[in-house]
């Protein structure tokens, strides 16, 4: 390898050492921290973050990456290089803009207003009282602009934003995308509506913690995460978070009368804790940005595709049923595995979209992402939030929220700025979906396989059409390459539609 780029890989290095140190000192905070402790923690966290910070600016590496040829025009660098070596030095360079283009009082103040705005919405959410968290937001909007024109002063600001979270994506792109989705989405809903609800009460009967967190245990060990690299625990929210190379977390919560809650949200973070363990472009490019992952969609992607397609099918549990009405203990007595399956896979439009379905959950998506782009532009006022937002719901859900706390104030997002990252959630979906059609053709016997347990074969697939490559392709890119098409959301409309005619019989 060039001394240049030697060096170069030598500095990220340094700075990766220390953000996973940073998402250790995170985890223990969630995982058992005691509550005295948390005040020196958000000092060590402090110092940390800014010596990520530091580590990532650091001049030597604009330097490094001019010299090489890379530079926000022209992030690839010399043409004499090599594939991972380009692919590395755009991923390089890409960051190294982002982090050095803001000016430091601008960070300052977005670190200062973000606190602030998050303890308002907080409280503002608990007393369902958006007039308090208005100046916030507005402060937040305000914020988001400024960024968007130190990053991209010549581009629409919500594109640049978006590009935060999903290279190479656009307001239009997601918008025509979208736009075909909600249509079809519209006439399956209507399908649906058509049809007997399922019931679903036998899956709240109570299951204790402790058989849940066998049931975890085994579902993780069955779908191929290496326990030598990895563990699981408890929290208010379940996560997964990179601590190293080889060190890949996930946590999970049990509640006690909906035990699918953590089956699922185990198979979830297994399937992101996959995802990171298996990324290895280049074993020369180990602990860098290019073996990170593609993307925020990218990553939900992996764990959609697990916990939903593979997961909630009914071959997924045709031989394994059995073992899990026994791991619940009583719980599922007299249940049939079809009831099960329908239980697991009910359809029915709510207000909070963390707890809805998989047809409704991309209509909230959708209209989070029409109203925080208007927010962006201009074209829609703070104060007029939470009459868009209601109008939104009764033309999208047909549901009109009772309060603004189960309304416009359900989410962090936006208290934190975090405008462009709702479009991910529902994207993932989309590249499951496309991701398994991929694979199905490719493998046309994997549903057998899945059924007789060979969950590997789908690791495998995985692993080499998503995981290795890491960052090295474009979200873009990297579904054209492991599909042959650009994203398209027919195929989830296709899966959908094949899934709930089984479930809803029609
Ligand atoms: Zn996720």
């Amino acid at each position: 390898m060039n001394k240049d780029l030697a060096r170069l890989v030598e500095l990220d290095r340094g700075r990766c050492l220390v953000a996973h140190i940073g998402a250790l000192l995170g985890w223990d905070q969630e995982t058992c921290l005691p509550s005295a402790g948390i005040e020196e923690r958000s000092e060590q966290l402090a110092l940390v973050q800014t010596l990520e910070h530091e580590k990532a600016t650091s001049p030597e590496i604009g330097d490094l990456l001019t010299r090489l040829g890379s530079t926000t025009e022209n992030p690839l660098g010399a043409a004499a290089l090599g594939t991972t070596e380009r692919a590395y030095l755009r991923v390089a360079r890409r960051e190294y803009d982002k982090a050095t283009k803001l000016p430091g009082e601008l960070v300052a103040e977005l670190a200062r207003a973000t606190s602030l705005s998050q303890s308002a919405w907080a409280e503002a959410r608990r007393r369902s009282d958006f007039a308090a968290f208005a100046p916030h937001l507005s402060k937040m909007v305000e914020l988001s602009r400024r960024v968007a024109s130190c990053l991209g002063p010549e581009r629409r600001p919500y594109d640049v934003l978006l590009d935060l979270y999903e290279p190479g994506s656009t307001e239009d792109s997601v918008a025509a995308v979208f736009s075909s989705l909600r249509a079809d989405l519209g006439i399956l809903l209507d399908k649906i509506r058509g049809r007997p609800q399922v019931d679903d009460a036998a899956l709240h009967r109570s299951c204790p913690a402790v058989r849940q967190a066998e049931l975890s245990s085994w579902l993780m060990d069955v779908l191929g995460y290496d326990r030598s690299r990895g563990r699981l625990d408890t929290t208010a929210h379940p996560f997964t978070t990179t601590l190293g190379r080889d060190d890949v977390r996930i946590t999970t919560r049990y509640i006690e009368n909906y035990f699918p809650s953590s089956l699922f949200s185990t198979i979830h973070e297994t399937g992101h804790a996959l995802y990171e363990l298996g990324i290895d472009p280049d074993p020369a490019f180990a602990r860098t940005r290019l073996s990170e992952a593609a993307s925020m969609a990218v990553h939900e992607s992996q764990s959609r595709l697990w916990e939903n397609l593979v997961g909630r099918s009914l071959g997924f549990w045709k031989l394994k049923y059995e073992r899990l009405v026994s791991l619940t203990g009583g719980c599922l007595e007299g249940v049939r595995l079809d009831d099960f399956f329908r239980g697991v896979n009910k359809v029915e439009p709510s207000l909070i979209r963390t707890e809805a379905d998989e047809v409704t959950y991309a209509l909230h998506v959708i209209l989070r992402f029409e109203l925080e782009g208007r927010l962006i532009a201009g074209t829609l006022a703070v104060k007029d939030l939470p009459e868009a937002w209601n109008a939104k719901m009764k033309e999208l859900l047909g549901l009109a929220p009772p309060d603004d706390a189960r309304g416009c104030l359900q989410d962090i997002h936006w208290s934190m700025g975090s405008f462009g990252y709702f479009p991910s959630y529902a994207l993932g979906n989309l590249y499951a979906s496309q991701f398994w059609a991929a694979m199905k053709a490719s493998i046309p016997s994997i549903e057998q396989e899945i059924e007789a347990g060979n969950h590997a074969a789908v690791l495998a697939w995985l692993r080499e059409q998503v995981h290795t490559p890491g960052a090295a392709y474009l979200p873009g890119e990297l579904v054209e390459r492991a599909t042959g098409s650009a994203l398209d959301a027919r195929h989830f409309v296709a899966y959908l539609n094949g899934k709930y005619a089984a479930v809803y019989g029609f």
